[in-house]
């Protein structure tokens, strides 16, 4: 429950762990926070990015100060935000102790009042932050904290220091050329920022795995390009419109994802003809991975991602990944591999795609699915089976029907009809 009061806040602090490590390349990583961070609050306006010394403030560019609304979707939008560790709307001021106090005098008594208006009432703990970037600031950070938090607790006895987890917290920061003061911290995903790890071409399917593998590499800093199996006409529409929707969800984290159907029915009916029931969906996943691996190429991407969890599922055993990856000449990278059923679906609800991946829509996997599916498969035995297959005539045939769908506007073209080999092709 957020109790905050609004407060005409004139600017955002954005706090960031990882990325304050990265050396040389730390400014590509502060930049591309800076635009995450403007993408997701462009209903907000346009926003001033300060870099200063492992933060970044943010300011509104054409108005005095933040709107209650500008706030409320910073605490509805900023928790999903990759690379971003905090961050604070507050007040922005000169770095003088005058100028910290008048802050502080104008309006902790309005925030007091709304910490004790909440019912139930919360623990009356209470921390005062200092923290400075510039040494030359008169006052040490301990000094600070005890001048304020000596006024504070004189005004109001009934609070009670806990410096670890406090609920009314008041921070301030002494940066070089300005003091920021705040009383609320919005968390973010933590993790690196979308787009400086390089991109990925994930597997995305109707389950509740594969939309949350996304996002773990997009906190990884992977932008990621998405890759869905069809088998119309077994397959309904709405399977296609499901996965759009998933991925116009997951691109909320990131600048652009694009979406590739492929019509994987052709590989299906050889398989189902020519090889033994229960290799079907081994053969399927192969299939699947030599597809991706050629779209992955066309994008550049410099891995595939797929949702697989160890023993989830009957196909989902270490012998049966082995032999499935060996079809792929690119790094397969499985984000979700030793997570629990419950972490995976508490992601899913974070991130906004539980309830999309918990429409029952059939996917491609069912079709001509066998009842006797094998738990442990052995490489030998299924390129005997793909023997009897004309794999490569096969990928060609299903990359034919491919279709590249840009999900935040649903235009669709067919892939054929772009410039192979163009890395950089937009629809
Ligand atoms: P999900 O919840 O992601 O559907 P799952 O737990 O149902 O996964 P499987 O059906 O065994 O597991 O699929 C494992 C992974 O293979 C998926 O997470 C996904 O990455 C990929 N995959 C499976 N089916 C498809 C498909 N039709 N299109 C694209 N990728 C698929
Ligand atoms: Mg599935």
């Amino acid at each position: 429950m957020i109790w905050q009061p609004f407060l005409p806040y004139n600017a955002l602090i954005v706090r960031y762990n990882e990325i304050g490590t990265k050396g040389r390349n730390r400014l590509a990583f502060e930049e591309a926070l800076g635009e995450s961070l403007q993408r997701v609050l462009s209903p907000v306006g346009k926003l001033k990015i300060l870099n200063e010394h492992g933060r970044l403030f943010l300011l509104p560019e054409y108005k005095q100060h933040f709107t209650a609304e500008d706030i409320q979707l910073m605490r509805d939008v900023l928790p999903t935000v990759p690379g971003l560790s905090s961050l604070s709307p507050g007040f922005y001021t000169e770095p003088t102790l005058e100028a910290i106090e008048a802050v502080m005098v104008q309006w902790f008594d309005t925030v007091f009042e709304a910490f004790m208006a909440q019912s139930p009432r919360p623990a009356l703990t209470y921390a005062m932050r200092a923290r400075r970037a510039d040494k030359k600031f008169p006052m040490t950070t301990d000094e600070l904290e005890r001048y304020f938090a000596k006024q504070i607790i004189s005004a109001h006895p009934e609070l009670s220091i806990d410096l670890k987890k406090a609920n009314l917290l008041v921070e301030v920061e002494i940066r070089y050329h300005q003091a920021f003061i705040s009383f609320e911290r919005i968390y973010g995903a933590g993790g690196l920022p979308v787009g400086t790890a390089g991109g990925v071409l994930a597997l995305l399917s109707g389950g509740f795995d594969s939309p949350v593998a996304c996002f773990q590499m997009m906190r990884r800093g992977c932008s990621v390009d998405y890759v869905t199996f069809h088998s119309e006409p077994y397959t309904p529409p709405e399977y296609i419109h499901k996965i759009t929707s998933i991925a116009r969800q997951l691109n909320n984290y990131q600048p652009r994802g694009r979406l590739v159907a492929v019509n994987l029915l052709p590989a299906q009916k050889e398989i189902r003809d020519k090889c033994r029931s229960r290799y079907r969906t081994i053969l399927y996943r192969r299939f699947m991975l030599r597809i991706a691996n050629r779209l992955a190429k066309l994008f550049g991407s410099k891995a595939i991602v797929t949702g697989e969890n160890l023993g989830q599922v009957a196909s989902q055993t270490l012998d049966n990944m082995a032999v499935i990856e060996n079809a792929s000449d690119m790094l397969v990278l499985r984000p979700l591999l030793t997570f629990e059923k419950l972490e995976t679906v508490a992601i899913a609800e974070k991130i906004g795609t539980f309830n999309i991946s918990a429409q029952n829509i059939p996917d491609s996997c069912t079709v001509f699915a066998p009842d006797d599916p094998a738990t442990s498969a052995r490489l030998d035995f299924i390129l005997f089976e793909e023997k009897a297959l004309d794999v490569e005539g096969l990928v060609k045939q299903c990359l034919e029907s491919a279709v590249i769908i840009n999900p935040d506007t649903d235009a669709q073209h067919l892939l054929k009809d772009l410039p192979v080999g163009d890395r950089r092709f937009t629809i």
